[in-house]
């Protein structure tokens, strides 16, 4: 077993938030793996829950926290006002250098495997999407085409670590999601396309067993994703000011539809971020948006959407699950960090949580997409309206509504050209 650096899951899940029974499995699990590898600890785990009950009520006494007379040993409810973050986050550069994984370099070639062909990528282009790199390749036999390039985490690793489980949504689970789309016959102009997907060809020569399996090459069975279109991320045009009116009105029409689209075969997205939206240009036609990074979407009730504090639903923050307008509520967080607002520095989920309640009902996020289009602030209305409600989400009214104003806005631009 491999057991992963306990600080390590610490930081990713943020402060842990003692109401969330996930927080608590993965510590308990984490607290069991280290039992299995280390022996049994000196103390009883009762102890130690009664040792933690006293460090509990001190630490709710120096920070703040609510009163704590009442219900003193049970769940608190957020209640701070000056904002210190409890625990602040240690980057470890130790454990991202041993779990790295191939690494691909800007004018090398890989080769693709799957059961019935095999085809190189020429290297272009390292990309991030925030956490993992990726690539823009174009085919061997087709140089003028650009596509994504996703390389999975050797398979062999059987017990994840924790940047792998990231590695897999990224790439495994995203195949297995564009494939059932593909199977549904989901696609549209602003969804991705599967391109290909198989192993890596690895150099020299491969001596797997013919039963399957991997031959003991570092690379071998190494899985790859490609897709198309490719293009630059609303995260990186926000940072380079290219983010605008119009851009926001397309983004929000063009995403939504992909929305639509997936929900008409029951599938939500559940990570919707400004790395996970791409600006495709292409030739002649309008720029327009991509939502891609489908590798966390729900597709069935046991899954669960990805985590984010910013941009994550509410819904998703308290219970782990979307409901119908959630992936409307993480556009509209997007659209509002594209368009300028400003996210508060939290790092615990009840933080998020109390800002968004602040900021919906004094109807600040309204406000800044107002600034940018009374369209996208109606929207922002409309999503606020549904959040947490049982109504299902009405696309076409608002594709409709912003399809109206993208055309009143060409329109316009037609005019002011031939003048
Ligand atoms: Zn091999």
């Amino acid at each position: 077993i491999a057991v992963s650096p306990v600080d390590r899951i610490w930081n990713k899940l943020g402060n842990a938030n003692w109401g969330d029974i996930g927080a608590l499995q993965v510590t308990f699990a984490t607290f069991y793996c280290i039992m299995q590898f280390a022996g049994l600890p000196k103390h009883s785990i009762e102890d130690l829950a009664a040792d933690h009950g006293c460090r509990l009520q001190t630490r709710r006494l120096e920070r703040q926290l609510g009163d704590t007379r009442v219900n003193g040993s049970g769940l608190f409810r957020f209640q701070q006002h000056g904002v210190s973050p409890e625990i602040v986050e240690v980057q470890d550069e130790s454990v991202k250098l041993e779990s790295e994984s191939l690494k691909l370099e800007v004018g090398s070639v890989l080769w693709l495997e799957d059961s019935n062909w095999e085809r190189g990528y020429h290297i272009n282009q390292i990309r991030s999407n925030g956490e993992l790199p990726y690539y823009i390749a174009s085919p061997v036999e087709d140089p003028g085409k650009s596509l994504f390039l996703y390389v999975g985490s050797h398979p062999s690793q059987l017990e994840p670590a924790w940047e792998d489980m990231n590695l897999w949504y990224l790439v495994q689970r995203q195949t297995k999601v564009l494939t059932i789309m593909k199977q549904k016959g989901l696609s549209g102009k602003y969804l991705p396309q599967l391109s290909a997907s198989g192993r890596i060809i690895h150099p020299g020569q491969c001596r797997r067993p013919s039963s399957g399996g991997n031959c003991d090459h570092p690379w071998c069975g190494t899985p790859i994703l490609v897709t198309s279109p490719v293009g630059e991320t609303v995260a990186d045009m926000v940072s380079e000011g290219h983010f605008g009116v119009d851009e926001a009105i397309r983004c929000c029409h063009d995403c939504l539809s992909a929305l639509s689209t997936a929900s008409s075969e029951g599938i939500r997205h559940g990570d919707i971020r400004p790395e996970n939206v791409i600006c495709v240009r292409s030739g002649e036609s309008r720029p327009y948006f991509v939502l891609i990074g489908w590798g966390h979407a729900i597709l069935e009730d046991r899954d669960r959407p990805a985590m984010s504090l910013h941009f994550s639903s509410t819904y998703a923050l308290q219970e782990g699950k979307l409901c119908s307008a959630s992936d409307a509520e993480s556009l509209v967080y997007m659209l509002y960090f594209a368009c300028g607002g400003a996210f508060p520095d939290l790092d615990s989920v009840e933080g998020e949580l109390q800002w968004r309640e602040t900021s919906w009902s004094r109807r600040l996020i309204q406000q800044k997409l107002g600034d940018v289009s009374t369209v996208l602030k109606a929207f922002a209305d409309y999503v606020d309206s549904l959040c947490g409600t049982p109504y299902p989400m009405d696309y076409d009214i608002w594709l409709r509504r912003f399809k109206r104003s993208i055309s009143e806005e060409d329109h316009g631009k037609e005019i002011a050209a031939s003048v």
